[in-house]
């Protein structure tokens, strides 16, 4: 079976879409998102394009905040604190990576946790650690939202992550856990990786190496999750052999897999967010 990121990822906006009219309809408010560019990078640009347009489509109303590459770290600071104190806003995304003169941990840190709908804030990754309800990060959720509306059980499941970063990798190990998966890590000094995931019911893959996973390294059956984006001859291609995996095993597309989905959860995340201002307000 091919995992239908592009379908998955279109019902999803669709359901947002309905929670953004009924929220609107409700409160007389409208649900605002600011997202910020530092410079021009040209894949960021394109990023951003992506996220304003999948708003306008849902209802929620972005605002790009475009500064200079060469802007200071205070001066970005104070960019977000005006942000944190706007009521229109309800959340923030800073674009990733920024000019190399900037520290993006301190970036990060400066956005209110009440609007962080990355889930990058020190504070919000501590309570997913802790298995608190918190903004989850886009990536991820939208991985486990695949799994789980391809019908998957998660539950009881030998789950196999390929990677650790603090964006991809970790989170997503952490949400498989919390849904009672026995979890197994894997990373560059993981030895015989392909041992390790042939043993995955659900084997997720986020290394950024172009086809790393072979099909005589899945289970048959198993369904396999390609979260890498890799250019190769000016194609994009996953970490996985899709050609040769899907022929035994479900696996996602690259592109259509998981990229859709993150811009989805991103949409989700910021009604979530305007949800949480209701509460306090
Ligand atoms: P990072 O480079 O931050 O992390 C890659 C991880 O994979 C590291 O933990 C690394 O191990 C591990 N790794 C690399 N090579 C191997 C290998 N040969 N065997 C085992 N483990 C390996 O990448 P990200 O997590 O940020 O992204 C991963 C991929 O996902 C990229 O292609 C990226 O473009 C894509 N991506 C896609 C998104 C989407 O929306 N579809 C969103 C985010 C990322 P170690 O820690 O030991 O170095």
């Amino acid at each position: 079976m091919i995992i239908d990121g592009k379908a998955i990822a279109t019902q999803i906006r669709e359901e947002v879409k309905n929670k953004v009219r009924e929220l609107t309809f409700r409160t007389g408010k409208n649900i605002g998102l600011a997202v910020v560019l530092v410079g021009e990078n040209p894949a960021s640009l394109v990023y951003v394009g992506q996220k304003e347009k999948a708003c306008a489509e849902v209802g929620i109303t972005s605002f790009k905040i475009a500064l200079p590459a060469d802007i200071t770290q205070d001066s970005l600071a104070e960019k977000i604190e005006e942000l944190n104190e706007d009521p229109s806003v309800h959340g923030i995304l800073v674009q990733l990576p920024l000019p190399e003169h900037l520290n993006e941990s301190a970036v990060i840190e400066k956005i209110s946790p009440k609007k962080d709908v990355d889930g990058f804030h020190p504070l919000n990754i501590g309570r997913l650690v802790a298995g608190e309800e918190t903004f989850i990060p886009c990536t991820p959720q939208g991985i486990i939202e695949l799994i789980e509306r391809s019908g998957f059980t998660i539950e009881g499941q030998e789950a196999v992550v390929v990677g650790r970063s603090n964006i991809v990798g970790k989170p997503v190990a952490l949400l498989l856990l919390q849904r009672h998966a026995t979890v197994t890590i894997c990373h560059t000094r993981t030895r015989n990786l392909g041992a390790v995931t042939r043993r995955a019911d659900i084997l997720v893959v986020a290394a950024g190496r172009p086809r790393l996973v072979k099909a005589d390294m899945v289970k048959e059956g198993a369904c396999v999750i390609d979260v890498g984006i890799n250019r190769v001859e000016g194609k994009l291609v996953g970490d996985v052999d899709f050609e040769e995996v899907k022929k035994k095993a479900s696996v996602t597309p690259v592109p259509g897999g998981v990229g859709p989905m993150t811009v989805a959860m991103l949409l989700k995340n910021t009604v979530f967010a305007f949800e949480k201002s209701l509460e306090v307000s």
